[in-house]
């Protein structure tokens, strides 16, 4: 005769051995997939960050060739850099000319003009032999055009695709 205890416990036991440990096992494997996933995004993030930073050292190296092929090529400064041209006379005698062009009102809006846009920034521009390409802004209208309502800076051709919009003529 088979002794019913251990029957019921041997059962039992079974039971036990299958509800356990499987729930265990699966836990333990979404984890282990959950962090792995994890770790795949941070890695991911990791790498768009470097590819950013890459592409904006780049851009920054671009434009100070940029800058210094236009300095080699007889641009008449001695500014280091863009950032550094806005500083200096020639641009603040460029800047008082083309407000005093436009009597200091805004291009776009007719408001009061607080600084003046490049719609170019080709040579004989930045030498101020030709002032066409540069206009009156208020800093609202000078800010709407290079900035979406996202925050987002605008392309080059965004801001003087919404310049145009906003009545000021096309650039020739
Ligand atoms: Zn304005
Ligand atoms: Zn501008």
């Amino acid at each position: 005769m088979t002794d019913p205890g251990v029957g019921t416990n041997g059962l039992k036991g079974l039971k036990v051995l299958l509800n356990r440990p499987e729930p265990r096992k699966r836990r333990a494997g979404w984890a282990q997939r959950k962090t792995a996933k994890q770790r795949r995004k941070a890695k991911r993030q990791r790498k768009k960050a470097r590819q950013a930073a890459l592409k904006a050292q780049k851009r920054q190296g671009g434009r100070a060739d940029e800058w210094q092929a236009k300095v080699d090529a007889g641009l008449p400064t001695d500014a280091k850099s863009y950032a550094v041209y806005l500083q200096g006379d020639l641009w603040h005698a460029i800047r008082a000319r083309v407000l005093r062009r436009d009597r200091g009102l805004c291009a776009a809006c007719g408001g009061h003009a607080t600084l003046v846009h490049h719609r170019s920034y080709e040579m004989l521009v930045l030498q101020g032999e030709d002032d066409a390409p540069l206009i009156a802004l208020c800093h609202p209208c000078h800010r709407a055009i290079h900035i979406t309502p996202r925050g987002r800076k605008r392309t080059p051709r965004s801001t003087e695709r919404l310049l145009v919009r906003m009545g000021v003529s096309p650039l020739k």
